[in-house]
């Protein structure tokens, strides 16, 4: 909306019947003045001085009636100000030069009355012109004197004196004088006894406080505030005319002045080179601060100087070349002004009142247009009110029901009551949450997932495997006591790859339970530590829970189930659990026995590991304290003067003794820790095993679960050895041993792969159960297929 502007400058000439017109010339335009000088004859013949300067303004004034001079310089502002853009007017010259003739005026004549009287006038003519909008105006005047705030209008009655000093104040809305006394004035004439109180109040200052009222600033400001008289309109806007009366902009006290002159002229001068320095910055695009604070004058003018102002300036001058000097630094901060750009822009409001009043008026409106809607709808009256505890309680019981069952649906009545039915899903959702929780809880309890040391104190108090499943049976005793590692010793590798190799496959052959000794040197890695929350029958949750993680995915691994007489289909499968108790019992049984077995050979070699360990524990301490006794013989011998029998040491038989002892317990540790070894390397070994078959146990559960409730019987009767096939099925048989391939495959790869080292096996295993995913996921989309068909 705003678009960007420059200041306005003009000058103005003091009328004088003796004009240098040699030296003062004014453009055609009337916008330029060219000062020209005579070579200074007293320099001498050589002479540099600058001898003309030509200075580009808005408009020159001279020879101007006060008329003229408002309609060039004050009527756009003030009539924009009524538009609600904040308007400044500056008179900026030396003493004398018609200042304060050009903003006030002569008092004394109307004629020759200046632009103070005239913008006032302007703005109630301006208010009567517009009877759409209800406009106030305040005025307040203030006047600055050596740094010092007073307030031109205090003596009326109803002010009364100020009994703090005024303070310059800035908030978000702008820049204002904290004790500035504010008056509302609602015709023309109101508005003149101010301006003439205030006048009279700086000619009365100037003589009882001795003051000089050429050496003062003085704002008078207008304040406008317009609202619509359309009641719907809610905007308003607001504006601010400041009229500025500068001090004299003389060099002063340059010499010989004392005292209070000398005060003055430090004042002014500061605050006049304030202003042209706020100026100055204003003009320059690159400076970001403005150095407005650094004076009275140009702090309380801070929102009006540039910024989203309409900014004129009206430089007075003398005519006279006896002012030439002063002239020209007054043309200079003239042209320098002209610099400056603003962003006029418009102060628009809200009025908050009239705001929710309109609101409130509307959604009446919008409620009887609902009501007439409904009644053309043949919709009963609906309340569209705010819903009470009993109408929320409701619709809280309704989502309940909807939940068990009990209620098909939910009518739907308006928005409100839509909303409120999502809001209580999720009430319900909430508690139904914390009651799972609540009664998970009374069951069982929960253990940190990173929280090791109690992982191992469950550990060790025997409720959990090392694979942080809860084994439940009391004998399950973890081991842990290691008191030295122990690595696998490669000249073993070829025994213990074939023990390997024949367990795994008689466990796949599900030939019955095989002890699982050997694979001695096996160190496969244990390391999860993931605790999952099970109940006695730890091992079968457990299973089931990772069942639903990987279901549909994992191949199957072995050969084809022998066949069974099944029961009828039921219309709906049982859950998983549920079924899994079944297979346990039917195709499951032996592989489940299998597992079983290798478990509690596991928990037996873990028992032992752990027992081993113990013992070691005491050899140690035993070794300890013979070596402790030993050394003690020692230096009592070392005391008592050693006796040598050509060249040998004689010791005692206590000594000898004890030298004994210690070698023979060192042969128990040494034979222990080799037990301890084994067992370790069997344990790991039993521990893939017992994971084997829980997998395999799963596989065919999935297995066995599609088939006995999820592929079509007639499907898998045309599947089945000798049945006609169609093209795109796909055997069945061939689908059961699709891990056969892969086991032997696996196997093979164990072979070759295990000189790398035991660690590659889980690399394997992953690779190999990738290839067999993808494999049978083929297979299973073909069967789809197959079924669509
Ligand atoms: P300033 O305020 O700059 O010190 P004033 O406005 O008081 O100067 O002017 C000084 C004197 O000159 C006053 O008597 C004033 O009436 C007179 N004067 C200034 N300018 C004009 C003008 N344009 N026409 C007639 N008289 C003027
Ligand atoms: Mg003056």
């Amino acid at each position: 909306m705003s678009t960007r502007k420059k200041v306005h400058a003009f000058v103005r000439v003091r009328p004088t019947d003796d004009f240098a017109h040699e030296v003062i010339r004014y453009g055609d335009d009337n916008k330029s003045i060219d000062i020209h000088l005579k070579k200074d004859t007293r320099r001498g013949v050589v002479n540099n001085q600058q001898t003309d300067w030509s200075f580009k303004l808005d408009g020159v004034l001279h020879d101007a009636s006060q008329d003229l001079v408002y309609e060039t310089v004050a009527k756009d502002v003030i009539s924009q100000a009524l538009d609600g853009y904040n308007g400044t007017i500056m008179c900026y010259g030396q003493t004398g030069a018609g200042k304060t003739y050009t903003m006030t005026g002569a008092t004394e004549n109307y004629k020759h009355r200046g632009i103070l009287p005239r913008a006032l006038q302007q703005v109630f003519r301006m208010i009567e012109e517009r009877p759409t909008h209800a406009i106030t105006v305040r005025v307040s005047y203030l006047e600055i004197y050596n740094e010092s705030l007073f307030d031109l209008l205090s003596t009326l009655p109803y002010v009364g004196p100020s009994v703090t000093p005024m303070t310059i104040v800035e908030n978000p809305q702008g820049v204002f004088i904290k004790g500035l006394s504010v008056h509302l004035t609602s015709q023309e004439e109101d508005a003149f006894s101010l301006l003439f109180e205030g006048e009279t109040n700086r000619i009365i200052a100037s003589h009882t406080m001795n003051k000089n009222s050429s050496r003062s600033h003085c704002i008078f400001t207008i304040y406008v505030e317009a609202h619509s008289r359309t009641l719907s309109d809610e905007k308003y806007i607001t504006s601010k005319i400041n009229l500025v009366d500068l001090a004299g902009s003389e060099r002063l006290g340059k010499s010989g002045s004392e005292g209070r002159v000398l005060k003055e002229a430090t004042y002014i001068n500061k605050s006049l080179s304030f202003l042209e320095q706020a100026i100055i910055a204003l003009g320059d695009q690159k400076r970001d601060h403005i150095p407005f604070r650094q004076c009275k004058l140009t702090h309380a003018l801070k929102d009006s100087l540039g910024g989203n102002c309409n900014m004129v300036l009206v430089t007075n001058i003398y005519g006279d070349a006896a002012q030439l000097e002063e002239t020209l630094s007054s043309l200079r901060f003239a042209s320098r002004m002209k610099l400056v750009t603003t962003e006029p822009a418009i102060n628009e409001k809200y009025d908050a009142e009239r705001m929710v009043k309109n609101l409130e008026k509307e959604l009446v409106l919008l409620k009887q247009e609902l009501a007439i809607h409904d009644s053309l709808a043949n919709r009963s009256l609906v309340n569209y009110d705010p819903m009470d505890e009993i109408q929320i309680a409701e619709i809280n019981s309704q989502v309940r029901r909807y939940l068990e069952g009990t209620l098909d649906e939910i009518d739907i009545i308006n928005l409100r009551q839509i909303q409120e039915v999502f809001n209580q899903f999720r009430v319900v959702l909430s508690q139904q949450e914390q009651e799972v929780e609540c009664a998970l809880r009374r069951k069982y309890t929960f253990i940190d997932k990173n929280d090791f040391a109690a992982i191992s104190a469950v550990q060790k108090a025997g409720l959990m495997d090392v694979d942080g499943h809860l084994v439940g049976e009391p004998d399950g005793q973890g081991f842990g006591l290691g008191v030295a590692p122990f690595s696998a010793k490669p000249g073993k590798k070829a025994k213990s790859k074939k023990t390997f190799k024949d367990q795994l496959s008689s466990s796949a052959r599900k030939e019955g339970a095989s002890s699982p000794v050997g694979g001695k040197d096996l160190d496969v890695s244990i390391s999860k530590t993931q605790l999952t929350p099970s109940s006695k029958d730890g091992d079968v949750k457990d299973m089931l829970l990772r069942d639903r993680e990987t279901s549909n995915i994992e191949p199957p691994s072995s050969d084809s189930p022998k066949e069974e007489l099944r029961p009828p289909r039921p219309s709906t499968p049982p859950s998983k659990p549920v079924a899994f108790e079944d297979f346990k019992n039917e195709r499951g049984s032996e592989i489940n026995r299998i597992f079983k077995e290798n478990k509690s050979i596991l928990n037996e070699r873990r028992k032992r590991a752990s027992e081993t360990t113990q013992r070691i524990n005491a050899i140690k301490r035993e070794i300890d304290m013979t070596k402790e006794a030993l050394n003690f013989q020692k230096s009592l011998r070392e005391k008592q003067g050693e006796y040598e029998n050509q060249g040998l040491m004689i010791i005692d038989e206590e000594e000898f003794l004890l030298i004994l002892k210690l070698k023979d317990l060192k042969k128990q540790y040494r034979t222990e820790y080799q037990d301890l070894r084994d067992l370790r390397a069997e344990i790991q070994y039993c521990q893939h095993l017992v994971d084997q078959c829980r997998h395999r146990l799963l596989t065919e559960f999935d297995i066995w679960y599609n088939e006995s409730f999820f592929i079509p019987e007639d499907m898998q009767v045309a599947l089945k050895p000798g049945s006609s096939i169609r093209p795109g099925m796909i055997p069945v048989s061939r689908i059961m041993s699709l891990g056969e391939d892969d086991q032997d495959k696996f196997s093979q790869l164990q072979q070759t792969m295990l000189p790398e080292g035991p660690d590659s096996i889980s690399f394997y295993n992953a690779k190999v159960k990738t290839e067999q995913k993808h494999k049978y996921l083929k297979t299973m989309m073909g069967l789809q297929q197959t079924q669509r068909k």
